[in-house]
């Protein structure tokens, strides 16, 4: 067994690590004061577009795209440790390299099922940076940890004129109050009453702008509307005109398009949140060793060591486990890989959240300040124990997979 990185990750690495230094932790205060300056919150700061360029320019640009024809081809342990780096500034470093969710998963479903038309038309200007895009499953009505509950109806026109027409409701759709998020793919149901429960749903591409399509109101995440990442909209579909030609893949193959989603959409995040723990345990390092309490620096302080040590061990022990489920995607595929990669989903954001939270308490009321990144953080890394799918889901289903085993016997 070798724990090395190969040769290509640590010199993209070095590379990265120098750019999150030059570039991108500078540019966060940057970021804040421009946006507080803009016409409306959601515009993107214009040193977001600087980062873009200079990124692009040093070719850390698209890679999370493990097809080489559209992005950089590196395989998913050779990303691990790059997207972990960009979770340490996850308001910035992801959307600069062009390696933001949900633009990733969304570019990953136009590559693997869009039609060449789509892919044209929709899939190069993302690739290029130039729009972004949401991903539309989730309803206030029902409960959408179960996708075969969803309501919105993609339905056949009565005109015979082949076109779609789109009703629904969504919300928390990521990304969806940034102007230049043009494209949603929404899925919906097609067949509602179809026999199979999973081959109901399908998905469509509908443009931002289309006749019909009302972005709502921004939903808040503990309050924070999360601007960087272009907020989580409500948004509402009223008899929306979708052409044949804008359904993804095949009628019925919405929820197996979800399902091949899915699994890298959650090892990037798992990436990511490792990055942040990672800047959560430096954080609570400098502070404990620049602040004094009764005569001591915080460091030297009661349970303050085994804080920093325990948050150690366990960002040790996800990160191998998050490296072991890229490696099984690379070698067996993601369905290889499924018990892996709902294990990484249940066993990392609930890990990175304490860790966060020490970091918050060791700040004293910085830690819950604006000042600090951590309740940002905090809220963030506390989000995805139920977006991609509820820890209890995953939960669920791995432990049915593992007593299945008994149950055979017996
Ligand atoms: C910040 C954020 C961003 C998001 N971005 C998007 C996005 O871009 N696009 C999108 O479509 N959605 C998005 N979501 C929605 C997210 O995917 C859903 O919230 C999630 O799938 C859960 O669905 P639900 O909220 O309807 O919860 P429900 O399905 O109502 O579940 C509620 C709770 O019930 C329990 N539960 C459910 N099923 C089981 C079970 N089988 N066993 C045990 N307990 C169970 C769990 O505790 C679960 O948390 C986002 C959510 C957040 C918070």
């Amino acid at each position: 067994m070798d724990f090395a990185f190969d040769a290509r990750t640590e010199e993209l690495r070095a590379r990265l690590l120098a750019f999150m230094d030059e570039h991108v932790y500078p540019a966060e205060p940057v970021a804040e004061e421009q946006r507080a300056a803009l016409a409306s919150p959601w515009d993107t700061p214009a040193v977001v577009e600087e980062l873009k360029a200079e990124a692009r320019r040093q070719g850390l640009w698209n890679l999370f795209l493990p097809d080489e024809e559209y992005g950089a081809g590196l395989t998913n342990l050779q990303y691990a440790p790059l997207a972990e780096i960009t979770g340490r500034s996850p308001q910035l470093a992801p959307t600069a390299l062009n390696c933001a969710a949900p633009d990733t998963g969304n570019m990953e479903v136009l590559a693997q099922f869009g039609s060449p038309a789509q892919r044209k038309q929709w899939l190069e200007p993302l690739l290029a940076g130039e729009i972004r895009s949401a991903f539309a499953m989730t309803e206030p009505e029902v409960a959408s940890s179960d996708a075969t509950n969803i309501e919105t109806r993609i339905d056949k026109a009565a005109d015979g004129s082949g076109d779609y027409v789109v009703n629904g409701r969504k919300w928390y759709i990521s990304g969806a109050m940034n102007p230049e998020c043009r494209i949603f793919i929404v899925m919906g149901k097609t067949d509602p009453d179809g026999p199979d429960v999973r081959r109901q749903q399908s998905m469509v591409l509908v443009p931002r702008d289309a006749p019909g399509v009302r972005v709502r109101r921004a939903m808040r995440v503990y309050g924070y509307e999360d601007h960087s990442h272009g907020g989580h909209a409500e948004v509402v579909f009223e008899d929306v005109r979708v052409p044949a030609a804008d359904l993804v893949g095949e009628e019925g193959g919405g929820f197996a398009i979800a399902q091949a989603r899915l699994g890298p959409g959650r090892i990037h995040h798992c990436m990511r949140l490792i990055g942040m723990a990672e800047r959560a345990i430096e954080l609570m390092c400098r502070r404990a060793v620049s602040r004094t309490a009764f005569g001591r620096p915080l460091a030297a302080q009661g349970q303050v060591g085994a804080w920093i040590a325990d948050a150690r061990v366990t960002v040790e022990q996800v990160r191998l486990l998050v490296l072991k489920t890229a490696w099984l995607m690379d070698t067996v595929g993601n369905r290889g890989a499924h018990t892996e990669i709902q294990a990484i989903k249940i066993a990392t954001p609930r890990a990175v959240v304490d860790i966060i939270d020490r970091a918050v308490q060791l700040h004293g009321a910085g830690g819950v300040s604006q000042d600090f990144p951590l309740a940002e953080l905090w809220a963030s890394a506390r989000t995805l124990m139920l977006a991609d799918g509820p820890d209890e889901v995953h939960q669920r289903s791995l432990a049915r997979r593992e007593l299945k085993r008994y149950a055979e016997q017996g």
